[in-house]
């Protein structure tokens, strides 16, 4: 099956109740058995709900997996992946990443013996450096969040195979429509389903998805312990967002093309970031592992002026000043302020997030439109 096919099918089954095309909300916590033992697969909804397990099957196709796991939010997957390694692990981790991830690793992981490296992975054996026999866990988000580097997954998968590591992709930014991880050698694709795979902006939601059943054993005995599920209505919401990722991806990739050949042309604007030009530092990397360059693209205004950049976020019309991205509507944040405020000043400046920068989630909409909000806002 081929991926605008798999978006509307893959993984599902038709009910074999009355035959509805979309799965049943199965808005219920337990199941009747015949005798202790007798069901028909569900027991109670932390352990499994029908609704979830078609949307399950639905993430697991899209990534070419075998095993996918919801979760009520993206950090509750990400929580899911790390509940893998114990006291005295090590992880090396892209070092521009969301910053919720950040916040996850340093302020709760950390505090029971986890050790998290951040590094700059655009030249891969920059990690080399940091792996040792503690060393058990590469998470890598690509592209990053949000200076938009690119990393190399297959030569992250080659340094995981070479030293034994589990790779794992926050493949929240590009979708499987544009990167499919597993078939890069990642053993995880983690997402925010909150974002492009639900679309809509009305559902917090993460997903894992696995090849290997041991692995899909583990996660499934920390979700199921853990308890981080998602609810039967938000699984119904993903799967119908699902249902028009490649048509609305298609859209998200022309509109923020044009968005960045817009904004390198505006005599304010001092740096965008936008994996598509031919002079983006990881251009090669990207063109090869990704099938287009996605909706996600910063900028920087001449001057690095925190006032400007805040002035020209509140003009914005059409596009939202607002958190998240990945919604069929355009959003605009400023990360210094919103998104990565819990990271300090040093250490996002080291990483580009200046206070000029900001980040563009382009939508959906009439081009058009999009371009004069933006030339009305930046003046
Ligand atoms: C939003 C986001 C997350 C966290 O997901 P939630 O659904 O908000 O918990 C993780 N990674 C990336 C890249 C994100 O954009």
């Amino acid at each position: 099956m081929k991926f605008n096919t798999k978006t509307i099918h893959g993984g599902q089954e038709r009910d074999p109740a009355y035959g509805s095309v979309m799965p049943p909300i199965y808005q219920t916590t337990t199941y009747a058995q015949t005798t202790p033992g007798g069901h028909k697969g569900y027991e109670y909804s932390r352990s499994h709900n029908p609704t979830r397990t078609a949307l399950e099957n639905a993430f697991a196709s899209l990534e070419n997996g075998n095993f996918g796991l919801a979760f009520g939010s993206g950090l509750a997957a990400i929580d899911a992946v790390l509940k893998l390694l114990k006291p005295g692990d090590e992880v090396i981790s892209t070092s521009d990443l969301y910053g919720g991830s950040y916040r996850l690793f340093t302020s709760i992981y950390a505090k029971f013996g986890i050790k998290f490296h951040f590094v700059s992975m655009q030249n891969s054996e920059n990690m080399e450096t940091y792996i040792n026999e503690n060393t058990k866990l590469i998470w890598v988000e690509t592209p990053t969040n949000p200076m938009m580097n690119i990393i190399d997954i297959k030569a992250c998968s080659s340094i995981a195979k070479k030293h034994n590591l589990l790779l794992a992709v926050d493949n929240t930014f590009a979708t499987p429509y544009l990167q499919q991880p597993l078939d890069l050698g990642a053993d995880i694709v983690m997402h925010s389903a909150t974002k492009y795979l639900g679309g809509h902006s009305d559902v917090v939601m993460g997903g894992l998805i696995v090849k290997d059943k041991d692995l899909a054993d583990k996660l499934y005995f920390i979700q199921n312990a853990s308890g981080a599920i998602c609810g039967p209505q938000d699984s119904f919401l993903v799967l119908r967002g699902i249902k028009t990722l490649h048509v609305r991806m298609q859209r998200h990739c022309e509109n923020g093309k044009a968005v960045a050949v817009y904004l390198t042309s505006h005599p304010k604007i001092e740096n965008v970031y936008w994996p598509g030009f031919e002079n983006h530092p990881n251009h090669q990397v990207a063109k090869a592992q990704m099938t287009d360059f996605g909706g996600m693209i910063s900028f920087t205004t001449k001057g690095n002026n925190f006032k400007e950049a805040i002035k020209i976020v509140e003009k914005l019309k059409v596009f939202t000043l607002a958190e998240s991205l990945g919604g069929v509507e355009s959003l605009a944040g400023h990360p210094a302020s919103m998104t990565h405020a819990s990271i300090p000043k040093e250490e996002r400046e080291k990483t580009g997030v200046l206070d000029s920068l900001i980040r563009l989630s382009v939508g959906i909409e009439d081009i058009d439109d999009l371009i004069a909000d933006l030339k009305q806002a930046i003046g």
